[in-house]
């Protein structure tokens, strides 16, 4: 899907990048030319700001309601009907949107730190601002949070569910 953050959802839409999603983002822009290059664009506005959302011009939007950054990833995901999938995960640069290619594990030894090139086997490459990323810890901790919600939220896939009543009942 394509967004547009405002100024105040600089994390979310990290987080939407790395979900594969299409997310323009400016730390500083006005909000009635946020509007506009939203729908130029086809995109929609990701905003916690009431009054943006009151502009006639801003149809197509989500006033984000929580300060939790996994709430609001939940809501956007939720409202769009979105699923996490695994093979759209990191595909874009986090700072610029580009899609990233697939970078040869020895092209990048000198750019990440020698604990990451050991213990790491793919890496990407940004081809606008030539950032090497690769899947670090706590991204994919935040990732296994919530592919499991996505899991117990969405009623096509019951199993992991039925598997905890039975664990539970021989207990
Ligand atoms: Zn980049």
């Amino acid at each position: 899907m394509k967004f547009a953050a405002d100024c105040m959802l600089g994390t979310l839409a990290k987080w939407l990048i790395i979900l594969g999603h299409d997310v323009l983002y400016y730390p500083r822009i006005e909000d009635g030319e946020l509007v506009r290059l939203a729908r130029r664009q086809g995109r929609t506005v990701l905003t916690c700001d009431r009054r943006l959302v009151q502009r006639r011009d801003a149809r197509d939007h989500i006033l984000i309601r929580s300060q939790d950054l996994r709430a609001q990833i939940r809501q956007v995901l939720e409202e769009r009907g979105l699923r996490i999938r695994k093979d759209r995960l990191f595909k874009r640069c986090i700072q610029c949107n580009r899609r990233t290619r697939p970078a040869a594990r020895t092209s990048i030894r000198a750019e990440v730190p020698p604990y990451v090139y050991r213990t790491r086997r793919r890496f990407t490459r940004c081809p606008l601002c030539r950032r090497v990323f690769w899947r670090a810890t706590h991204v994919s901790r935040m990732l296994e949070d919530l592919v499991e919600w996505g899991r117990r939220e969405l009623p096509q896939t019951p199993a992991p569910r039925t598997q905890a009543r039975l664990r539970r009942s021989t207990k």
